[in-house]
């Protein structure tokens, strides 16, 4: 039975960091615009952006190895982890915005400056992590990181992971003190409780389960309010599918061609938490590793610092694995459910192209808890099993779709804003580098689907984020001067003076 129906100008689905951002984006360009909300679960931030669910890096390409890969002449190509810190920037420069026009306050609460730091070892590593690192201070972006191979400065930067160390492999680090540790989490709920100030209407426990366009080229949502069993119907000119996870399955169902030959493959995310206060205090930093031959690369190890619930916690991870959920609340069915006329032959060949891949996180599906332990003591070599539990990570989904460089079926690891012809509806999926960069992301959807407005918001994303359109890395002047106010409105000054 439907007893509720509404119109409205914007419907965002999910109440994760996506919508969050793309929502907070859209009352400082358009106050006037009526903005609804639609997420299933009982709260906002409950899914991939909770911040036990995710990794918490402010992914800015300080520490991770997989953002700057080795060319075939032996150097090293920077351009991703650039663009990757040039994005991280100008969520900086929002959330600093948002800071500054007390839209939200304490960022503390969401943000907090922690080293980034890669470790390698093998006399191979060693050279590539020396080479990416003269590869990288030149450019403005990356200014202060440090480089060492001597045992003793990094027992000085590291000492839980250089104590008890017996190897006499070479062993090298890099160290960068602007990286940070991110409470998307937080950040999410702040977000949706300034939405909630600015009249935005938001209703949890509504899942959107169906959607169809309308004469007028409006869409009509089928939504099911999870309390009462009733059915709804709501309609909007421009509808955001932030379903995280979900979004593939919602995008389906909107039947646009552009959602046509698209498939996802879900990667299952598991950390092991330290329970000891006294190891926990031995480190302060985010430490990344490489990622096993064979592995994916959001499975890359990385041992962290995090600031979760005003505490100081440390987590090793994420163990990846497969589990055919596209959320970590799903169904079971959610990838058979996903394979579609439209998509089964990209999905087949993406099955029989991955089969050594999904071999691989089925296997560490299976890992006993001894087998994660080894892999914790290639960081910590003194970890004791009673000192660590188990936490179960978000969902993953990674876009798997048909290009002329990989063929057909093949897996994306990174992010993909799928939208109509129109730009009456967009959907944000794969969740690669992620969060980090929900700012430029959403800026993107703005870009794709409102290209009439964009004229006439420029100034005013332009005063929220001073470097739009701008390249920072080409910038060194202005990249100082964003960096030093960013740092001063999230509070991370401090990290930023030599020691
Ligand atoms: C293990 C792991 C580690 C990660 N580490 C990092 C990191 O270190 N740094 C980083 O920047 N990013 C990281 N990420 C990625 C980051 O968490 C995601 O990119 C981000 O949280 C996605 O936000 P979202 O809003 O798109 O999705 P979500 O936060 O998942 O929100 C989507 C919401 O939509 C709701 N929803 C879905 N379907 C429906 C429906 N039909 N009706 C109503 N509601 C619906 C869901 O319930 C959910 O609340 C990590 C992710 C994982 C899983």
């Amino acid at each position: 039975m439907s007893d509720r129906q509404t119109q409205t100008d914007v419907i965002l689905i999910g109440a994760g960091v996506m919508s969050a951002t793309l929502g907070t984006i859209l009352k400082e360009l358009a106050p006037d615009w009526k903005i609804t909300v639609f997420e299933k679960l009982a709260s906002a931030g409950e899914e991939s952006s909770n911040e036990w669910n995710n990794a918490g890096t402010g992914h800015a390409a300080l520490c991770e190895l997989n953002y700057t890969a080795e060319k075939s002449d032996g150097s090293i190509d920077i351009s991703k982890a650039v663009n990757i810190n040039e994005q991280f920037q100008v969520s900086r420069q929002f959330w600093s915005y948002l800071v500054n026009h007390n839209r939200i306050s304490h960022p503390q609460e969401f943000i907090m400056p922690l080293p980034h730091m890669s470790m390698v070892q093998g006399e191979k590593d060693v050279a590539f992590l020396k080479k990416r690192y003269e590869a990288l201070t030149g450019n403005p972006l990356f200014q202060g990181m440090e480089y060492s191979d001597d045992p003793a400065k990094l027992a000085e930067w590291i000492p839980l992971i250089m104590n008890g160390r017996t190897s006499s492999e070479p062993i090298a680090a890099t160290k960068i003190d602007s990286g940070t540790d991110v409470n998307f989490g937080a950040l999410t709920r702040m977000l949706f409780e300034h939405l909630k100030k600015q009249n935005v209407s938001i209703n949890y426990k509504h899942s959107v389960d169906n959607m169809k366009r309308t004469g007028d080229g409006s869409w009509e949502l089928k939504v099911r309010n999870l309390d009462s069993g009733s059915v709804e119907r709501h309609s909007a000119k421009f509808v955001f599918i932030g379903g995280g996870g979900g979004s593939l399955h919602l995008l389906q169902k909107s039947g646009i061609p552009e959602g046509k030959g698209i498939g996802g493959f879900p990667v299952s995310g598991l950390f092991m938490a330290c329970t000891n206060p006294s190891v926990v205090e031995q480190h302060h930093a985010k430490v990344y590793g490489k990622a096993k031959v064979g592995a994916p690369p959001m499975s890359v190890p990385h041992l962290d610092t995090r600031f979760i619930d005003n505490k100081k916690s440390l987590l090793f991870g994420p163990f990846a694995g497969f589990s055919p959920k596209f959320l970590k609340t799903g169904s079971m069915f959610d990838l058979i459910g996903s394979v579609k006329p439209g998509n089964v032959l990209t999905m087949l060949a993406a099955g029989a192209k991955n089969i050594p891949l999904t071999k691989y996180l089925i296997e560490q599906v299976m890992l006993s808890k001894e087998k994660r332990m080894e892999e914790l003591r290639e960081f910590i070599p003194n970890a004791r099993s009673e000192d660590w539990d188990l936490v179960v990570a978000g969902q993953r989904v990674q876009v798997i779709k048909d290009t002329e460089a990989g063929g057909k079926g093949t897996l994306q690891f990174g992010t993909e804003v799928v939208s109509a012809a129109d730009g009456s509806i967009a959907a944000l999926l794969g969740a690669s580098p992620g969060a980090s960069t929900a700012v430029s992301v959403m800026l993107e959807v703005l870009k794709k689907c409102f290209p009439q407005q964009m004229g006439a918001w420029e100034e005013k994303i332009k005063e929220m984020i001073p470097s739009y359109g701008v390249s920072l890395a080409k910038n060194p002047k202005l990249n100082e001067e964003i960096q030093s106010a960013t740092a001063q409105a999230l509070r991370l000054e401090k990290v930023l003076q030599p020691a």
